[in-house]
């Protein structure tokens, strides 16, 4: 079961309200896709369903199917936008598991060979950065 009930007022239920501002690659009717604040590589994506679930743990299995088909699509776009060798997929589920935002999300993550990922939640990128990072995403979409 789940460990505790969703709050509609955190930070990604604000963001797809339109009240806090995102870097959007991508939206459809059922989720939106936008630029991490916080990478851990350039490139960072956070797929996000519309519908409210808490994470994994809670959610609808319809909304997973197309929330994953959002990512497999999103991380297409990062490998090639940043000329990635691989992409890390991964989403965490309460706090002991990581979770610090509880609205469900993945993270899309392009990879290079002998490049270290940056520490989750580190530091906050440039906005010019993330515009630009989005902008080479939505080329590859
Ligand atoms: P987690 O819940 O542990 O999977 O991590 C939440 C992620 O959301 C972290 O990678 C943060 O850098 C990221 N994050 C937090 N606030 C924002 C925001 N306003 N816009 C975009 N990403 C955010």
């Amino acid at each position: 079961m789940t460990s505790g009930a969703y709050d509609d007022n955190n930070i990604f239920a604000k963001i797809l309200r339109g009240k806090i501002p995102s870097h959007r690659v991508f939206e459809n009717e059922h989720v939106v896709a936008f630029m991490d604040v916080m990478p851990q590589a350039p490139g960072h994506v956070l797929v996000v369903p519309k519908a409210a679930s808490r994470n994994l743990l809670d959610a609808d299995p319809a909304v997973l199917a197309q929330t994953i088909a959002v990512v497999q699509k999103i991380a297409n776009a990062v490998k090639e936008a940043f000329d990635a060798d691989g992409v890390f997929v991964c989403q965490f589920n309460e706090p002991a598991a990581g979770q610090t935002v509880f609205h469900l999300h993945f993270h899309v993550i392009p990879r290079h060979e002998g490049t270290a990922l940056k520490p989750h939640s580190g530091k906050m990128e440039d906005n010019a950065v993330l515009a630009a990072n989005a902008e080479k995403i939505k080329a590859e979409l």
